[in-house]
């Protein structure tokens, strides 16, 4: 069917995909073990550094996010390790927790409120009790995109400090990179695992790993089987610009023009943008009268809102209905908030008037649904836009 105008892609990934980073991966394919594709390796390998805010290596794989997940357990873990994950929605459970136990390793799944990041106290007396030391790694998902729900990372460094544990930290940033501050080395992070398409604005496709001095002497040890995930010969080929097999070529080109876009704008102006439409959103909903999932401000996801229905209302209804009729695509809920949940994403490439059309979109889904709830959403986002006071009226003269 034809439909004028822009679809709009508000699920929180894959994220719209710049113009710029389209037509950059339309140059033709090149020899991947020749001079030109050594120069174009090492533009991206280095690019992508300051992004995780590391100065160690980065890993790329041909790969969804999920790929890079589960490269970090089997590179750094052994048959039998244990691994304590913390719940903290569907992510923690399908990118983490399943294929951790498929692996053969023992899952410590640290029960956990889908409202809430996960706990630095809950960690840190957890680990207190490990006396044995028999964890092996802590898996945290950074921004739980199920729920919308940011883990403080900071924080659950300090809680592994503060009980003396040597356990790996492994932290999935799939949604959060590149759209949420994010500190590999200054957070004390083993490894960061993220995929192409959210925050790095780019087509689904690529997985990344950033690795610590730490997690690569854990590699030296490590015995789950590996081959075509095992980072030390990626890690020797990429020292000399070249794979093992052969690259993704084209998206390599994508992922060139992505960073180039974010070292443009500025990271500190990527997240800070980032910031400003997530708090609109949220006075959108709040003027709504519907209800956040996320219940700690200072968890509050910058880069998607997760959004409860009103008692007796389907989401999925509503989101079929904005589809339809409106040419939007918003996330559904998953897991056990199924039917229950929307949600909202605002990552990667977007800006005020991409944001002010995706609320108006909301806004008349819940009108076309007959969701109860008050108008006004989409002027108080606006209104949060423009830095105005919430108590003042809109500025008229
Ligand atoms: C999207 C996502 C994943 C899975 O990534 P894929 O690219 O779909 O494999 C894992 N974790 C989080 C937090 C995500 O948002």
């Amino acid at each position: 069917m034809t439909r004028p105008g822009r679809h709009f892609l508000q699920i929180p990934g894959p994220t719209n995909v710049p113009d710029r980073v389209l037509r950059a991966m339309d140059d033709p394919t090149i020899d991947h073990r020749g001079p030109d594709f050594a120069r174009l390796s090492k533009d991206v390998l280095d690019g992508l550094r300051p992004v995780f805010q590391t100065r160690g290596p980065v890993i790329i794989f041909p790969s969804s996010g999920t790929g890079a997940c589960e490269a970090a357990l089997i590179n750094t873990l052994s048959p039998g390790d244990r691994v304590l994950i913390m719940e903290t929605g569907w992510f923690s459970h399908i990118a983490w927790r399943h294929p951790a136990e498929k692996l053969g390793l023992q899952v410590d799944y640290v029960p956990g409120s889908w409202r809430r990041g996960a706990s630095p106290e809950t960690l840190e007396e957890r680990l207190r009790a490990d006396t044995a030391q028999a964890v092996k790694a802590v898996v945290v998902v950074h921004n739980e995109t199920s729920t919308g729900v940011t883990s403080r990372i900071a924080d659950l460094r300090r809680a592994i400090d503060a009980a003396r544990h040597p356990a790996l930290l492994i932290v999935d940033t799939v949604s959060s990179l590149a759209s949420i501050d994010y500190r590999h080395d200054e957070w004390g992070v083993d490894v960061t695992a993220t995929g192409s398409q959210k925050g790095l604005m780019l087509p689904p496709g690529l997985g990344f790993t950033a690795v610590s001095e730490k997690a690569l002497a854990a590699a030296k040890k490590a015995k789950l089987p590996k081959a075509y995930w095992d980072w030390e010969p990626m890690l020797k080929n990429n020292a000399a610009g070249f794979y093992p097999y052969t690259p993704a070529t084209n998206l390599l080109y994508a992922l060139r023009e992505a960073l180039a876009m974010l070292q443009e704008e500025g990271l500190q102006n990527v997240f800070e943008r980032h910031r400003r439409h997530a708090e609109a959103t949220r006075a959108a909903v709040r003027a709504w009268g519907l209800e956040i999932v996320c219940e700690d401000p200072r968890e509050y996801s910058n880069s998607l809102t997760a959004i409860t229905m009103p008692e007796g209302h389907d989401a999925d209804r509503l989101r079929s209905l904005v589809l339809e009729r409106l040419d939007m695509s918003l996330g559904t809920g998953l897991g056990k908030l199924a039917g229950t949940v929307f949600r909202i994403g605002h990552l990667g490439s977007f800006n005020d008037l991409m944001l002010a059309g995706t609320l108006c979109g909301v806004e008349m889904g819940l009108r076309l649904a007959g969701v109860p709830h008050a108008s006004g959403g989409v002027m108080a986002a606006l209104d949060s836009l423009a830095g105005a006071p919430k108590t003042e009226p809109a500025l008229s003269r």
